[in-house]
Order: structure tokens, then sequence, then C-alpha cells
């Protein structure tokens, strides 16, 4: 059966930001952990207490995968970058 998921191993399982509700500061943007955010989140309200909410922004790659004997499944993937 033909199938979706993550684009490879060596792919971020996520890339997270966080962006004030209040004046649009960003956090800074890290790969599969979200603790630099909750951190900033923490540290920016602390300078502003009116600043309390957030939007994470999360991105992830994702991959289709043809099941055996689907035509497709004999098409190699483009290397990283490649375009077809
Ligand atoms: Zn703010």
């Amino acid at each position: 059966m033909d199938g979706i998921g993550r684009h490879s191993p060596r792919s971020p399982a996520g890339i997270f930001q966080l962006a004030c509700m209040t004046c649009h500061q960003e956090s800074p943007v890290t790969d599969n952990s979200t603790t630099v955010q909750q951190d900033w989140a923490l540290a920016h309200t602390g300078r502003h207490p009116g600043h309390r909410g957030f939007k994470l922004t999360a991105e992830t790659y994702w991959r289709t995968v043809p099941a055996d004997g689907n035509p497709y499944a004999e098409i190699p993937p483009p290397a990283n970058g490649e375009q077809h």
C-alpha cells in the first residue's frame, strides 16, 4: 500500500519558532526541540509582562512512498535539493 511518512531519517522531526502575538518579535529557530523557544518566551514575558500569547510555527518534511508493484516504486528519489 502506498504511504506517506517523514522525509528521511536525516531530516529533523521538526523546525520550531515562536512569535509574540503582541509585538511579533520572533524567537530563534531550532531543530527537533522547543526548549529554546520556551526559555525565550519566559524571558520575553519577563521583559514585557503584558506579552503572554505566542504563536508556535512548526515545519516538518514528508515524503510519499509508493508500494511494491507501483510503477513509481522503481524511480529513485532525487538527491537533496534536486528538482524533478
Ligand atoms: Zn512581545
